[in-house]
Formats: C-alpha cells, sequence, structure tokens
C-alpha cells in the first residue's frame, strides 16, 4: 500500500482530460553533475525511483521519493555522477504498488532491457557519425529489400564475420565457398536501395544474455521502442555497444547509398502486464471492449490507443528519436489498420519536416477488427486519404501468387481471372480509366508491390505447394512474378533470400523458428546465380527508366496504356510519351502467364529488348525493329524505344 494520496493534485480523472505534457518525453537526462528522471502517471498516487550499480543486480544503491508536476509527470533530480549505473521505476496506483519498471520511453537499457541505463550519448557515435548523411535516392530508384538480421547473415556460408549482429552489414569483400559476393556486395550488386530491418528496436522474446544459445525470433514482441535490441550487438551486457554497432551499420549502408527503412510495431506490445505502459499508467494506452476485456486486433492479446493524446504524443515522439539520433530513413508499420488517420498523417507531417524523402508504408489491416470506425484507421481501401504514407498492395501479391489459402499460384503459373488485380497494381494502385479494381491509392508511390514478404510463404515455398511445374517451370514462374513488380508504378519490394531461391522448407510462420529454417544458405547464389542475375538486371532497367516509376497518378493516367489482349493470363501495357522523363520514348512490356507463345502487335519503331524469355539486361539484350513482340510461355519481355 502506498501512504500517499496525491490524485488530489490532479483535478481530472477521465483519460481525455489527463495532463499532457508539452515538451518531448525524456524519463532520464544525464549530465556529469546530475541526472533528472521522470516519469508520466498523473493518476499514481506515488512513484519510487531506484538506482542499480548493474542491470541485473539485487538491491537498489539508492531510492529516491519522485514529486508529481502539475504536466502529469513524477519527477527526480539525482545531483551525483551517475553514469553506468541503470535506473527503474515504481508506481503506486489505487493504492497498490505496481511491479517496477523501466518506463515506456527508455532510450538506453541494460541486458534483456528491464532497466533503463544511465549513459553518457556523446560517447555512443561511431568514427565520423557527426558526417554520415543519408543518400539522395529518387522515388523511381527505391527498391526495398526486406531482412532479418539472422536470416542474411547466421549461415555458415555467408562468409561473414558477425553472423546474426548489425555489425554483418559493416563487412566488405564476403564471399560464399565459390567466391560469390554475400552481406553488403551482395546488396549492391543486387541493385536495391533500400533494406528494411525486421524490428530492431528491444524486444522481448530472445534471452540477450544467452548470445551462446541459438535463438530466433522476428521481433514482432517491443518492450522499449526506443531502444536498440540487444541480441544483435556483440555486448548486450554493455548499454553503449547496441547504440553504436546500430549506428556503425547504418552509417555503413549510408556510404554505400543504402537507405534504412524500420519495421516498427507500435500496434501492440509483447505482453501487456509486463510493459511499461501497464506499470505506470494501467489501463490508458490501450484498447479495451466494452465489457473490460483487452482489444485485441493485433492477434498478440492487446491493441494499443494511437487516438489517446499520450500514446500520439509518444508514437510520434519516438519515430522522430529514431530519424534524429540514428538518421533513420523510413518506417514500414506493422498493422498499421490499428492506428488512426490522424495519428498517421500528423507523423508524416512531423518526419517530413525532419527528412523531406522520409519513406513511410504499412500493412493496411490488422488480425481483426480494431476498437475504432473502419473510416478513422488506416486501412488498406482508405490509404488515398494518408499523406505521403503507402500500403502492402494483396491485391498485385495474391494476383500473381495465388491466394492466401494456396490453392493456386495465381498468374505466374497461368491461373485465370488474376488480370485486373495484376493491371491495378501494374498502376500503382491510383484510378486508371482501364482499371476495374477500384483504386485505393492518391499516388503510385503509396503501392507496395510485392510478391513475399517475412509473412506467409516465401516466393519458392509458395510456388512448391501451389504448383506441380518443374523446377525450371518455377524458375520462370519466379522470374515473371518479379518483372511485374519491377515495372509495376508502385514500389518494388523484395524478401531476402528470394533472389537466390532460398525456401523455408515450407514454414508459412517462422516467426521463432530455428536457423536451420530461416537461415539463408549463400550457397544458393552459386546454384541459382541465373535467377540472381534476374533480379539484378531487373533493378538496373528500373533505375535505367524511371518511366516505370511516373510518381504522380496523372501521369500514370495519362501515360499508361494497357493493350488490349484477347487471353486470360497476358498482361501487356505501354508507357507513353516519355519524353524528359526517360531515356526511351516508350516502354512497352509483355506479362505472359500463359503456358504458350503469345504475340501482340506493337507501334512499328526501333526498340531495344531489355527483357525477354528469362534473360534480362539493362544495356539491352539485342534491338528489335518490327510491329509486334512475342514472349514465350511464362515470360516478360520488356522493350524501350529508341
Ligand atoms: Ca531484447
Amino acid at each position: 500500500m502506498c501512504a500517499l494520496a496525491a490524485t488530489s493534485l490532479i483535478a481530472c480523472s477521465q483519460p481525455g482530460e489527463l495532463p499532457i505534457p508539452k515538451s518531448p518525453l525524456e524519463e532520464c537526462i544525464y549530465q556529469t553533475n546530475k541526472t533528472s528522471f521522470s516519469v508520466w502517471a498523473p493518476t499514481a498516487q506515488a512513484a519510487k525511483l531506484r538506482i542499480y550499480e548493474t542491470a541485473t543486480s539485487e538491491s537498489p544503491v539508492m531510492t529516491v521519493d519522485m514529486k508529481l508536476g502539475r504536466d502529469g509527470l513524477w519527477k527526480a533530480l539525482v545531483k551525483e555522477d551517475l553514469k553506468g549505473m541503470f535506473y527503474t521505476f515504481q508506481l503506486c496506483h489505487e493504492g497498490q504498488w505496481l511491479e517496477e519498471t523501466q518506463g515506456i520511453a527508455a532510450k538506453a537499457v541494460g541486458v534483456n532491457g528491464t532497466r533503463g541505463a544511465i549513459i553518457d550519448w556523446n560517447q555512443t557515435d561511431p568514427r565520423g557519425w557527426e558526417a554520415d548523411k543519408s543518400p539522395e535516392i529518387k522515388p523511381s530508384d527505391i527498391i526495398v529489400y526486406e531482412m532479418h538480421h539472422r536470416d542474411f547473415s547466421i549461415h555458415e556460408n555467408s562468409g561473414i564475420k558477425n553472423k546474426g549482429k548489425f555489425l554483418a552489414l559493416t563487412e566488405k569483400g564476403t564471399r560464399n565457398p565459390d567466391g560469390l559476393a554475400t552481406g553488403l556486395d551482395h546488396l549492391k550488386e543486387l541493385g536495391i536501395t533500400c533494406v528494411q530491418i525486421l524490428p530492431s528496436y528491444d524486444y522481448i522474446t530472445v534471452d540477450e544474455s544467452r548470445p551462446d544459445v541459438p535463438q530466433y525470433n522476428w521481433g514482432y514482441d517491443p518492450q522499449n521502442y526506443n531502444a536498440v535490441e540487444g541480441s544483435y550487438s556483440t555486448d548486450a551486457f554493455d548499454p553503449y555497444c547496441r547504440i553504436r554497432e546500430f549506428k556503425q551499420m547504418i552509417q555503413t549502408l549510408h556510404a554505400e547509398g543504402i537507405k534504412v527503412i524500420m519495421d516498427v510495431v507500435y500496434n501492440h506490445t509483447s505482453s501487456a502486464e509486463l510493459n511499461g505502459f501497464e506499470r505506470t499508467m494501467p489501463g490508458y494506452f490501450y484498447r479495451f471492449n466494452p465489457d473490460g476485456t483487452w482489444g485485441d486486433a493485433s492477434g498478440c492479446g492487446n491493441e494499443t490507443a494511437s487516438e489517446k493524446p499520450m500514446y500520439r504524443k509518444y508514437m510520434i515522439e519516438s519515430l522522430e528519436w529514431w530519424v534524429k539520433e540514428y538518421h533513420i530513413d523510413g518506417f514500414r508499420f506493422d498493422l498499421m489498420a490499428i492506428h488512426d488517420i490522424e495519428t498517421m498523417n500528423i507523423i508524416s507531417s512531423r518526419l517530413h519536416a525532419i527528412k523531406p524523402d522520409i519513406i513511410l508504408y504499412g500493412e493496411g489491416w490488422a488480425a481483426s477488427a480494431p476498437l475504432l470506425d473502419p473510416s478513422e484507421i488506416a486501412l488498406k481501401v482508405n490509404t488515398w486519404e494518408l499523406d505521403r504514407i503507402g500500403a502492402f498492395s494483396d491485391n498485385i501479391r495474391d494476383a500473381v501468387r495465388g491466394p492466401l489459402d494456396c490453392s493456386n499460384a495465381g498468374f505466374m503459373d497461368g491461373v485465370e481471372g488474376k488480370k485486373a488485380d495484376l493491371m491495378f497494381g501494374i498502376a500503382g494502385g491510383v484510378y486508371h480509366p482501364q482499371v476495374s479494381v477500384p483504386y485505393w491509392t492518391a499516388s503510385p508511390l503509396q503501392h507496395i508491390s510485392y510478391v513475399s514478404c517475412h509473412d506467409d510463404h516465401c516466393l519458392r515455398d509458395r510456388l512448391n505447394e501451389a504448383t506441380k511445374a518443374t523446377e525450371d517451370e518455377k524458375l520462370a514462374m519466379d522470374k515473371l512474378a518479379q518483372a511485374a513488380m519491377y515495372t509495376s508504378q508502385g514500389i518494388p519490394f523484395i524478401f531476402n533470400g528470394e533472389e537466390v531461391f532460398r525456401h523455408k522448407y515450407g514454414t508459412k510462420n517462422s516467426y521463432c523458428s530455428p536457423d536451420s529454417i530461416n537461415a539463408i544458405d549463400w550457397k544458393l547464389k552459386t546454384r541459382y546465380s541465373d535467377l540472381c542475375d534476374y533480379y539484378a538486371a531487373l533493378a538496373a532497367i528500373r533505375h535505367a527508366h524511371p518511366g516505370f516509376c511516373l510518381g504522380d497518378a496523372s501521369l500514370v493516367q495519362e501515360k499508361l496504356e494497357f493493350i488490349d489482349v484477347d487471353d486470360p493470363c497476358v498482361v501487356a501495357f505501354r508507357i507513353n510519351a516519355l519524353e524528359g522523363i526517360d531515356s526511351a520514348k516508350s516502354l512497352t512490356v509483355l506479362l505472359n502467364g500463359s503456358k504458350k507463345l503469345v504475340s501482340i502487335e506493337i507501334p512499328a519503331g526501333k526498340y531495344n529488348m531489355l527483357a525477354h524469355n528469362g534473360y534480362a539486361d539493362a544495356d539491352g539484350l539485342a534491338a528489335y525493329e518490327g510491329s509486334y513482340i512475342s514472349a514465350g510461355p511464362t515470360s516478360a519481355t520488356i522493350l524501350a524505344e529508341e
């Protein structure tokens, strides 16, 4: 029981009326002669700060009673040099002391993230960090590569020293056993320009104190939104190490011309009971059903409440922190439809003010209906209302690779009935007079074009499950599928290892599967070098031809013309009148999902053939002059008019 009854200081008790601090939420500000602490809990009756020698020591070296200010923050000032120490808060609500917590906004933490670390931020920067600059990348050059730190480097064939670590992405010259590039060199070869890293904030399920034990998790179980995950650092016990190494990774990627997009999961927390939100302000940060049970649109036991003023402020400041301190270039919002549109648009405005070319997109869906009106949330169908925030397109995904139930492999396997959604995706989801599917983007840059990601089957597993084709036929389908993504007006997005035909033994949800399932075996690059080269050529073609990314709905309506083809498994289109936009006068693409050779008429002219029958080359496979083009079974043809 706590003796104090401080609620009288705060006149209001409804969540909407709680005092919201005007200044940014800073729970720990270190200076050499003093450290100030604060924690937001306006309805708490008492609060204590505890200082510990280490992240795991049993007894505190100091316990301080905190004082409540009118802004709802409990505060304490310790006039000593606390560098290297750790802290927790403990709050008393309704006469009961809750469990200790590191708070909700800890930026540095000890091992496993259960205590905040008191550090000198001046000592967290790697050499040269002050000169770090994000590369400038035109929208038409954005190609996203989604990767998990462990998938990417943990396999013995990666040739990478810092396996499964942030530092893996700082190593140059790494090779597979056959001398082919892996790691950073591989990414450059592939022509991708953005890596989207799976959750790299501090999540809960991997025990950071046991680096000797192989452990795996995707990390969709957030613990500290503002702190870096420890298990990807070389020393999770040293609070500086994870911060410095994460910055080193970003710095190296930036120097190599690659942007860094972070996967963020503000829609739910790992366990509400264990989380700082519930241990500071129980019931405030989440949504609840009318009967008092937890809202669960995340499917993970809880859903957060972005519409509440303090959570909205929290999300905004957390994202700003990653951009300002770590120079992050973009965010992928997990289950974005749990967040309200108003919050997302404020986020966009605030982040664009810091970084005008910030890249923002998310999943326009939730695991089940969130506890807000569908018109208020960032659902895919509401994407046009979002300000410079995109959404993953399950339209193009399911059209090309087949439905979630795996009953067929879609357009790439010659399944009929997929053309409309593929055309929708080619147009980047905007209104287009030849597209029958209702638009949901206002700009094609809001359309993430993908056939697979970490969720569900990777592309090869999908092919194995959904078609009886031979391996050569599956490779042809894979190429056709990605040719559609790379020539779409949306943003192409690929999943790590897909380019070397990686598979996960058919595992759909490998979120905690062992390395034997999730690791990319880089020997595959030798065996499937032809496929990998094709992906790289598609990227080079896109980089050479900005006509594939017009970036504006009216330009897409004006210049993109679908060619009428009387075949249910063939989609063809031209992007016309590209003077001033592209080195080519026009671009023509023929996507043949059928099992037979097809030919279509085109305006007579001189063309450079960039892709044909499973081959692709940005410089051109051959010159071509004529008034028709053909594509063999399951293949893409791309022509640039000279
Ligand atoms: Ca962790």
